[in-house]
């Protein structure tokens, strides 16, 4: 349970000047037991980082605030060290996280310190992704991107488990591997675990995930169903997720125009402003509060209008 977090990096210039880049402002999150959660985001949005604060992998010169609550406790740098590689696993974002003179099947079961059980586990794993016993005996650069993927999940999933976090797991991938890559964590669901997936794939999030939670210039701007994503997206409340929803091409192919600002842009109130067909006086100067609406979660002052008129985009 993710409280109003905002991160911030402290830099100093050359001539010892201290410079404050805050790159994540209000990011608000929750995940269910046995629930995938999909944040969508496009880069810069500060999804990554949100997965590297859960975890308490920042980097030294970053400072958190905000909370991070897990099964309902405050989670304490100490604590993040015990649950990581344990009951909270990382599927990393880039496969460089292998370790290129390492056999594979080592690798996957680095995280079990019994060797007997890791060898149990690890040929358990392989067989439930699909991985032929002789891949324990290959190096990374032998593997296809769907292997490679299917490796860095079967040393995520090995051995107990209950949260897992995964940095965008499909890019690269074509069809067949996306499919397995999904599967994987459907199956996991359905074994009671609760994947945190980050990625800025709306089709894979709307494919897999119970809920989406969007992301906006490090702003999480909406929380919704996966079914309102499907259908006739009017029960989508933040403009910006409209915009995502109309650029699919089975609703139009609409192009979302201008670009994200930079959190480091210091843009004032909502951070959608600059783009929103529907922005107001207000919009420009303060940011809207993250509020509860039916049974998801919107930051949008005029959402209940704009809903309520239907008010469509003109394009
Ligand atoms: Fe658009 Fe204003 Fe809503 Fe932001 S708060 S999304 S600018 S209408
Ligand atoms: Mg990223």
């Amino acid at each position: 349970d993710v409280k109003n977090l905002s991160i911030h990096f402290t830099q100093y210039t050359k001539g010892l000047h201290k410079r404050i880049l805050p790159v994540i402002h209000h990011l608000d999150l929750d995940i269910n037991r046995q629930e995938i959660m999909a944040v969508l985001g496009s880069s810069g949005s500060g999804k990554s980082l949100l997965a590297h604060a859960i975890l308490g992998i920042l980097p030294e010169n970053s400072t958190v605030n905000g909370t991070i609550a897990y099964k309902g406790e405050q989670l304490t740098e100490e604590k993040k060290l015990l649950l990581r590689g344990k009951e909270i696993r990382f599927i990393p974002q880039s496969v460089t996280y292998l370790d290129p003179l390492m056999k594979i099947g080592k690798q996957v079961q680095l995280s079990i310190s019994d060797k007997k059980e890791a060898q149990r586990l690890q040929e358990d794993i392989f067989s439930q992704y699909l991985l032929q016993p002789e891949v324990a005996e290959l190096y990374p650069f032998e593997l296809s991107g769907g292997m490679t993927r299917r490796v860095l999940i079967a040393s995520a999933v090995i051995g107990d488990s209950t949260l897992i976090i995964a940095d965008e797991p499909t890019p690269g991938l074509d069809k067949e591997a996306l499919t397995e890559v999904l599967q994987c964590f459907t199956d996991l669901r359905e074994k009671g675990k609760s994947i945190l997936m980050i990625t800025h794939d709306i089709e894979a999030a709307m494919d897999i995930a119970d809920r989406i939670a969007i992301f906006y210039a490090g702003i999480t701007i909406e929380i919704a169903n996966k079914a309102d994503f499907h259908g006739d997206g009017k029960q989508l409340r933040h403009p910006y997720t409209k915009a995502l929803w109309r650029a699919l091409p089975e609703n139009g192919f609409h192009p979302i125009q201008g670009n994200q600002p930079s959190p480091l842009d210091g843009t004032t109130g909502c951070p959608f402003h600059p783009r929103c067909p529907f922005a107001k006086d207000l919009c420009r100067e303060q940011l809207p509060e993250f509020q509860t609406a039916g049974n998801g979660k919107v930051r949008c002052h005029y959402y209940e209008e704009l809903q309520e008129n239907n008010n469509d985009f003109k394009n």
